[in-house]
Formats: C-alpha cells, structure tokens, sequence
C-alpha cells in the first residue's frame, strides 16, 4: 500500500493505493489518474527563473506551458541555469522552444521591461 497526496486542486486528496492499483481516499476520478501517472510516469510542471543581462530585472520568471517528466527536471534546470536572456520579453513569450526535446515550450510568466 501506498499513500499519494494529489496536487490537482487545493483540496488536497489523501490517497492510497493497495499492490492491485486500487485506489482510495480521492474525492473524483482526477485523483484516480493522477495516482495512475504518478506510478507510472509522474509529470509536472516546471516553474522557476533565468537570468537575464538586465539589471533592473536580473531575473525572468518561467514556466514550462505542459508537463514535463519528473524525472527530466534536473537536466531541465541544468539547461535552464546555462541560459542568459538577452532579450525584451512579455509575458507568455516562448523562452525555449520544445526545451530538450520534452514536447514544451518553456514561457515567460513576467514581462522583462527594461528601456
Ligand atoms: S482527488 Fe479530486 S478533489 Fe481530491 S485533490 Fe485530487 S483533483 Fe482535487
């Protein structure tokens, strides 16, 4: 038995699931699925920052638009943390395109305004 607690949506689901997959605990069937995901191929969505060359806003906030394997998210910050933007960006402007091959863009989630 395993215990699981969802992320989908604030309520925060205690879950747990027995060796035969059976689920418990969820209060709707996203839960049921993510519990499934979770075991079997855990995805998130990666929110972090890059820096940038501007000193007003040394920072750029960012996130990836799908979810990305867990387990791919160290070599996505790695990448990520090589990165220095040059660029004026706004908000929901592409950072990365398909950011290691992952099938996501990786957007800005703050808009860079310097003059
Ligand atoms: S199981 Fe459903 S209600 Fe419970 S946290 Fe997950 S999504 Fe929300």
């Amino acid at each position: 038995m395993k215990e699981i607690l969802c992320i989908i949506c604030p309520n925060g689901c205690r879950m747990t699931v027995n060796d035969s997959g059976s689920v418990s605990g969820n209060f709707c069937g996203r839960g049921a699925e993510f519990v499934k995901a979770e075991i079997t191929r855990p995805m998130r969505t990666l929110t972090t920052t890059i820096k940038t060359v501007f000193p007003s806003t040394p920072m750029l906030s960012v996130r990836t638009v799908r979810e990305i394997p867990k387990a791919n998210i160290p070599d996505v910050m790695r990448f990520l943390n090589s990165l220095t933007i040059n660029e004026k960006l706004g908000v929901g402007d592409i950072v990365v395109e398909n950011v290691l091959g992952l099938n996501s863009n990786v957007i800005a989630t703050s808009a860079l305004l310097t003059s």
